[in-house]
C-alpha cells in the first residue's frame, strides 16, 4: 500500500489528559511523530524544552509570527501557542503520520489549509474530571484553573466540528482507540487511490 504521511489534529479542554493519550499512542505507534508546538507559557516542573515545547520569550515568539514560521499560531489561556511549519511539512514529506495536540481555534485553521486531515477530540466523560485533573495536577495557579475551565466550555462546543470523539478514562484504552482511528482512516479508498492505479495499471 502506498505511504502517505496522515496529518492527525488532537483537541479537548484542559485536563482532558490528552498530553498523556498521546504519549501512549506514540510510544504504540512508531510512524507517528508529535508536533512540538512554541509556547510563551513558563515551563512546567519535569517539562523540556524542545520535548513538551520549544519554550520562547513573547519577543521571540512575535519574531517567529512575523517571519511566516507557524502554521497556525494562537493566544490560548493568556499565553501565545504556535505549530512550527517546517517539522510538520518535512515529517509528512518524509511519509509519517504527524500528530498536532492544539486547541479548537488553531484546529480549525489547520482543517482550512489541510482539509484532508483527521480531527480527534479527547474529553473525559464527566465534566467534573476536568476540574478534577486541573486540580489534581498543581500546576496552574487559582486564577489559571479557572480561565481554564471557563474555555473547557468553548472547547467543548467546538467538538461537533470534529470527526471524531474519544472518551479518556483510561489512558492506554483512549490511544488504542486513536489508533485504531488511525488505521482506519489509512485503509479510506480516497488515501488510497495511487495504490489501486498501481494494481490496475502498474504490471503484473
Ligand atoms: P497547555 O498550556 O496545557 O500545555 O496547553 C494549553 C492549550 O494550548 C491546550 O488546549 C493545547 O492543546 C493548546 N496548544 C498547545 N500547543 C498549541 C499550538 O501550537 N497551537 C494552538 N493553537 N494551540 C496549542
Amino acid at each position: 500500500m502506498e505511504k502517505k504521511g496522515l496529518l492527525i489534529v488532537v483537541s479537548g479542554p484542559s485536563g482532558a489528559g490528552k498530553g498523556t493519550v498521546l504519549a501512549h499512542t506514540t510510544e504504540k505507534y512508531s510512524n507517528l511523530k508529535y508536533s512540538v508546538s512554541v509556547t510563551t507559557r513558563a515551563p512546567r516542573d519535569g517539562e523540556v524544552d524542545g520535548v513538551n515545547y520549544f519554550f520562547k520569550s513573547v519577543e521571540q515568539f512575535k519574531k517567529m509570527v512575523a517571519g511566516g514560521e507557524f502554521l497556525e499560531h494562537k493566544e490560548v489561556h493568556n499565553n501565545y501557542y504556535g505549530t512550527p511549519l517546517a517539522h510538520v511539512q518535512k515529517n509528512l514529506s518524509d511519509g509519517y503520520d504527524v500528530v498536532l495536540e492544539i486547541d479548537t481555534e488553531g484546529a480549525l485553521d489547520v482543517k482550512n489549509i489541510y482539509p484532508d486531515c483527521v480531527m480527534i477530540f479527547i474529553t473525559p466523560e464527566k465534566f467534573s474530571t476536568i476540574e478534577k485533573r486541573l486540580r489534581g495536577r498543581s500546576t496552574e495557579s487559582e486564577e489559571q484553573i479557572q480561565i481554564r475551565i471557563q474555555n473547557a466550555y468553548k472547547e467543548l462546543k467546538q467538538a461537533v466540528y470534529y470527526d471524531y470523539i474519544v472518551v479518556n478514562e483510561d489512558a492506554q484504552q483512549a490511544a488504542m482507540d486513536v489508533i485504531s482511528i488511525i488505521e482506519a482512516e489509512k485503509c479510506k479508498v480516497k488515501n488510497n487511490k495511487k495504490f489501486i492505479d498501481n494494481l490496475i495499471y502498474g504490471g503484473k
